[in-house]
């Protein structure tokens, strides 16, 4: 067999659903020499981590620590501790990712009541308010709060009220929210909740934060049966994240290290700020791209910061405009999925990606793939536009 040469990884400009581009700090942090999984050094490093994990997720709950694995681990880590077979549970779905929730819950042996909008809409109070009727004894909702797939961003405060005086715990997905715009865990009364590393805390993909409130960690200690997963069963894993320290599985040494100085970054930032900057940077891309006569497809007055679903003008080929960014200009940016697959592009400004200089560098190359592909876009009016 011959030997493959060595990769050499292009550098690019990451403006899709993620993973969004790493600060140098995060990627040297990487590099660093290996140690143990039980070292001191190691150990103090987790206390460090969870502790800068609570303060990112605005929550005092002690069960916080990132589960080896992506953000989908973190999913069916909330679902297979929580849920136990016939469980009734209630998800909201209104794209990719609520999509995959279901999967997951009815995997787990759940009794599962959708609740749907139209991809690129949000999950209405009133709709749960209703499935809450409906469902004779619901355990769980679980919402998707940043919708990647279609650049919506579901409200959660007064769901959560509605959710809890129904007796049920409330499970938040905000792997593409977290480090991008407001998330409240202890605020909002948010029971269990997990997140990615790849998108707004601007780190490689490979873990997923998650942090379970004292009612969710009840609810998995007083299982009647044994958490389906081995791998993800939080009475395991809180002998190791634990004070106990005792081996459970090795923990991704250099993913951690990774985190740590990516949630150092978004700490130094600070919260307020960083979601100021992703705002601001998401308006200036949308009044510019109003100025070229492109208007985003999530709803208004819901649309993300970081992810801003484009929708393709007639008579552009879709997939060929994102072949020339990638190709001539070294800028990835994300395709329509399902329903939508075709019809928007999906322009991510997550983390370290999100800034002034990123949305100019975007637009330059944007106007002059379309004028390529046969819709003629004046640049300057973009660009003018950002003020
Ligand atoms: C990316 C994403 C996930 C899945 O995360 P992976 O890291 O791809 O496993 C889940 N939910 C949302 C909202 C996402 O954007």
């Amino acid at each position: 067999m011959q030997i493959a040469p060595a990769f050499k990884a292009p550098t690019r400009l990451l403006m899709g659903p993620g993973p969004s581009n790493a600060a140098a700090e995060v990627l040297a942090a990487m590099s660093q020499p290996l140690v143990g999984h039980l070292d001191p050094v190691f150990v103090k490093m987790m206390e460090e981590l969870k502790g800068m994990l609570r303060a990112v997720f605005l929550t005092r709950n002690e069960m916080t620590f990132p589960v080896s694995g992506t953000g989908s681990a973190g999913m069916e880590f909330c679902f297979v501790n929580l849920i136990e077979p016939g469980d009734e549970v209630i998800v909201g779905v209104n794209g990719v990712f609520g999509t995959r929730m279901v999967e997951v819950a009815e995997r787990c042996g759940a009794r599962v009541t959708k609740v749907e909008s139209g991809w690129g809409n949000i999950i209405a109070p009133q709709q749960i308010a209703e499935a809450l009727r409906n469902v004779s004894k619901p355990k769980l909702v679980a919402l998707v709060h940043a919708e990647t797939s279609t650049g919506a961003l579901t409200p959660v405060e007064e769901i959560s009220k509605l959710v809890h005086d129904a007796g049920a715990l409330l499970l938040l997905d905000t792997v593409t929210s977290l480090g991008g715009c407001p998330v409240r865990i202890d605020e909002w009364n948010v029971d269990a909740v997990y997140s990615g590393t790849q998108k707004c805390l601007s780190c490689p993909p490979g873990l997923s934060p998650v942090s379970l409130n004292a009612r969710a960690l009840e609810v998995a200690r007083r299982r009647r049966t044994k958490v389906q997963s081995w791998y993800l069963d939080v009475n395991l894993l809180a002998s190791y994240w634990g004070q106990e320290r005792v081996y459970h599985h090795t923990a991704p040494i250099s993913m951690n290290y990774a985190l740590h100085a990516a949630l150092r970054l978004v700490l130094e930032e600070g919260l307020e700020n960083r979601w100021r900057r992703h705002k601001q940077n998401h308006l200036a891309l949308k009044s510019a791209l109003a100025a070229i006569g492109l208007d985003l497809a999530s709803q208004e007055g819901h649309q993300l910061w970081q992810l801003n679903a484009i929708r393709v003008p007639q008579s552009v080929d879709e997939a060929e405009v994102r072949r020339r960014l990638l190709n001539d200009f070294n800028i990835e940016i994300g395709a329509g999925l399902g329903p939508l697959k075709g019809k928007i592009w999906r322009v991510g400004l997550m983390g370290e990606t999100s800034s002034r200089e990123n949305v100019q560098l975007f637009l330059s190359a944007f106007c002059q793939v379309l004028n390529e592909c046969g819709r003629k876009t004046d640049p300057t009016a973009a660009l003018a536009a950002l003020k």
